[in-house]
């Protein structure tokens, strides 16, 4: 008889200090957090290794970790600081950190 599955693996990765960090954002939100794969890397310590780091939760608490998981990955990606600035000349949105537009080229308006 197949036991019905314990955890599930939400997330893979590489690097083990993310899988630390992801796993802290995680037990904020309550969710209870395995990570697997990472005494193999211990044992590699201060040696860059690509591994096979998994994070794994329990199946009810899949959705509401791949959310969070979700947004770690957008804040990381996006230094964008959700501010934007509408171009003069043509009407395209411009993110804050763009001082001209990339679709025309006009000064924003810090210029
Ligand atoms: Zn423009």
């Amino acid at each position: 008889m197949v036991e019905p599955a314990r955890v599930v693996c939400v997330h893979r990765m590489t690097n083990p200090i993310e899988a630390n960090l992801i796993k802290g954002l995680l037990e904020q939100q309550g969710i209870q957090v395995e990570i697997s794969g990472e005494g193999l890397v211990g044992a590699y310590a201060g040696v860059p290794r690509v591994c096979d780091v998994r994070l794994l939760v329990p199946p009810g608490q899949r959705q509401q970790a791949l959310s969070v998981i979700e947004g770690y990955e957008a804040a990381k990606g996006e230094p964008d600081d959700g501010r934007h600035w509408v171009c003069a000349g043509c009407g395209e949105q411009n993110a804050s950190n763009f001082e001209i537009c990339w679709n025309c080229g006009l000064p924003g308006e810090a210029a």
